[in-house]
């Protein structure tokens, strides 16, 4: 097994008690490929309504970590509950009916149509129930309702990612998972994307976001920080920023 290193801090998922009242715990999650362990004790939590961000730079294992939530790859150990089940053992499938969605870098299949890749993103709730929520996403995704027909693999990234976006939410869930979604992003498509996640916020649902680029801190209620497969600090931006150390790791030495 590789060793990262000791923890740089306290891992704040290590032995998580069970806490009520939240959509989504990770707790204590160790994990990894083949003979090699990536993920460390790592847990987070995330609570009804609200938006949380998971920071860390290439190969801390954010992906890891968001694999393992939704059924991707196995935990070695720890706990994956997504109220009130404990989903460590089941497959990603079950996890989508029972609520939660993924969007993962890539996030939409090119070959497939706007309207096939909505079809896909929804295709465990009812008909009915999937056509007015495609009528609703659309008039959230108005450049995508112009083109429903047009292939994904035709648009632009920033276009693309709307569509992940609209994907993964066709399903109505009551928590999503995003890895990365200013991957591959202009800063101008990058403002776009947390635009329209700061509407679906509003509107309660929950979010678990990993990523690297700091603006996405403007959606968060609570952030996480992930080190070498540990977690090395939970709380809010304020608190993030007003930790000398991490604010140098994260917004540089401004
Ligand atoms: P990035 O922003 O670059 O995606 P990340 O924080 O999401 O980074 P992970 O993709 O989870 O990090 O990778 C964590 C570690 O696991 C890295 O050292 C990476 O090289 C390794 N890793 C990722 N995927 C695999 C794999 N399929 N097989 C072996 N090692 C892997």
């Amino acid at each position: 097994m590789v060793d990262n290193g000791p923890p740089t801090g306290p891992s704040i998922g290590a032995g998580m008690a069970p806490t009520g009242g939240t959509v989504l715990r990770a707790e204590a999650i160790e994990a990894g490929y083949g003979r090699v362990q990536v993920l460390w004790g790592a847990g987070l939590t995330v609570r009804p309504q609200e938006s949380v961000v998971l920071l860390g730079a290439n190969g801390a294992g954010k992906t890891t970590l968001l694999k393992v939530i939704v059924g991707l790859l196995p935990a070695w150990k720890g706990h994956v509950v997504l109220d009130p089940d404990d989903v460590t053992s089941w497959r990603t499938d079950r996890r989508v009916r029972r609520g939660m969605a993924y969007m993962s870098e890539l996030g939409v299949f090119p070959g497939l149509s706007i309207e096939e890749n909505l079809r896909v993103g929804g295709q465990f709730i009812d008909r009915s129930a999937l056509r007015t929520r495609m009528d609703e996403l659309f008039s959230y995704f108005p450049d995508l309702a112009a083109r429903r027909s047009t292939l994904a693999g035709a648009l632009s990234g920033g276009q693309r990612k709307m569509l992940g976006i609209a994907k993964a939410l066709a399903s109505s869930p009551r928590l999503l998972v995003m890895d990365e979604p200013s991957a591959g992003l202009s800063p101008l498509f990058v403002g776009q994307v947390i635009e329209v996640l700061g509407k679906f916020r509003e509107q309660g649902l929950a979010m678990l976001i990993a990523e690297q680029n700091v603006a996405f801190l403007d959606l968060a209620d609570r952030v996480f920080t992930l080190e070498g497969g540990r977690i090395r600090f939970e709380g809010t931006v304020a608190a993030l920023e007003a930790d000398d150390s991490l604010h140098k790791a994260y917004f540089g030495l401004s």
